[in-house]
């Protein structure tokens, strides 16, 4: 089998409301890029790149150089071509190596007729529990529903999260508001779903000092972990010496150089596996090796998914034998997506792993055209501001929260 072309087309697919963080908003849409590698058996292989559009498409297909005629089962030698580790110092391409990973690995799975979790080890689970993964939201313009702002609308939302899902792991990502706002918040989430278990993540934008504060007043409940409370390897030790709960991070670990060193000096105790920014699957595989050595924890990160990106967060969640927290997903705040069939489905507080040949997954068209358009129409939007607050930075540490009480609506393009 040999690689014969590959494409990158981008996306934009609405969420239910816009999502807040730390550092802006989603403003009610995921814009992704859907890559397709072409190969002369007449086998395709899809993968998915966070963000990007137009940039995203070019440097896709900057990669036809390296990639016509190869051989898509030639993954390891992936690595050191398009994503050399001293090469790296001049293009930085590990994310596109993962597009490309999931795609061969598709390719693989679809050529040998199995799911891409048998090439990978073997499935130890079939389902993939998932937290919900709660956000602060702006209200959606167009239909004024889907605010969560108040501490009532964050226990309604998880509530009816649990109510249709099933969820018994949920996650608030802060960093919005002030920290003792959302102590609240986060304190009354725990009283709604008594037994369940709790996991926060402010993105890295508190003081040490707030992060010792925060963590004291939380210790009474059912937490997983404090996620990513300070930013840096050196914030995250100095604050673990002082926070009587494991502390998981997606931002400081997330290659092996730094999962040595977390090693040699811990900082962290549970490392959030991202297939995208670790480069593909089989690197946050190896990555959870290393950890099963030296008894860290692992889960599954979300940065952002469609249904691809999903898949390979389902058959990484299914070949972990030290996956004992649930994965998170932006997922359920999306409203469609480009896969045959639309959105899955979680059922029991989880999702089934594909066992279709490959990811499993395949590209609706219609919905995938529809889509493009809306990315041609809106283009892309500034994942790191807030649209009603124009020109706002956040500092780290930051001391400039959003306002609570603020109950505007952004009026978005949609
Ligand atoms: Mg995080």
């Amino acid at each position: 089998m040999k690689i014969t072309d590959i494409r990158a087309t981008p996306v934009s697919v609405p969420l239910e409301a816009p999502l807040r963080h730390a550092n802006g908003c989603h403003w009610g849409r995921f814009v992704r890029t859907i890559v397709e590698v072409e190969t002369d058996s007449g086998l395709v292989g899809l993968g998915e790149l966070g963000g990007g559009g137009e940039s995203a498409s070019a440097a896709v297909h900057g990669l036809k150089p390296y990639l016509l005629g190869r051989d898509p089962t030639r993954i390891e030698e992936l690595r050191f071509l398009i994503a050399n580790p001293t090469a790296s110092l001049y293009n930085l391409r590990t994310q596109m190596l993962a597009a490309v990973e999931f795609a061969c690995l598709d390719l693989l799975g679809q050529h040998w007729r199995v799911p891409v979790s048998e090439i990978l080890g073997g499935r130890l689970r079939d389902h993939v529990p998932f937290a919900s993964y709660l956000f602060f939201r702006y209200a959606n313009a167009g239909n004024g529903a889907g605010e969560v702002r108040t501490v009532d609308q964050l226990v309604a939302e998880a509530r009816a999260l649990k109510a249709q899902w099933g969820f018994t792991t949920h996650k608030l990502k802060g960093g919005v508001f002030p920290p003792r706002y959302e102590l609240e918040c986060y304190r009354a989430l725990a009283r709604a779903v008594p037994g369940d278990r709790l996991r926060f993540d402010p993105n890295g934008v508190w003081s040490t000092e707030q992060a010792v504060w925060f963590a004291r007043e939380i210790e009474d409940l059912n937490n997983d972990y404090l996620e990513d409370p300070v930013y840096g390897l050196h914030g995250m030790r100095r604050a673990r010496e002082r926070i009587r709960m494991p502390l998981a991070t997606n931002t400081v670990v997330v290659g092996f150089e730094q999962l040595a060193a977390n090693v040699l000096q811990t900082a962290v105790d549970v490392i959030l596996l991202d297939t995208t920014f670790w480069g593909g699957i089989r690197p946050c595989i190896k990555a959870a090796g290393i950890c099963e050595a030296f008894q860290f924890g692992v889960a599954v990160h979300s940065s952002g998914e469609l249904g691809i990106q999903l898949a390979t967060m389902l058959h990484l969640g299914a070949v972990l034998p030290n996956l004992t927290f649930a994965a998170d997903a932006h997922y359920h705040h999306l409203v469609d997506d480009v896969i045959e069939g639309g959105k899955r489905a979680y059922c029991h507080g989880g999702m089934a792993v594909p066992t279709a040949p490959g990811l499993g997954v395949t590209l609706d068209r219609e919905r995938v055209a529809r889509y493009h358009e809306d990315f041609l129409r809106l283009g892309t939007y500034p994942y790191d501001q807030d649209p009603l607050r124009p020109g706002w930075a956040p500092l780290i540490p930051n001391s400039r929260w959003a306002d609570p009480a603020d109950a505007r609506v952004p009026h978005v393009p949609a």
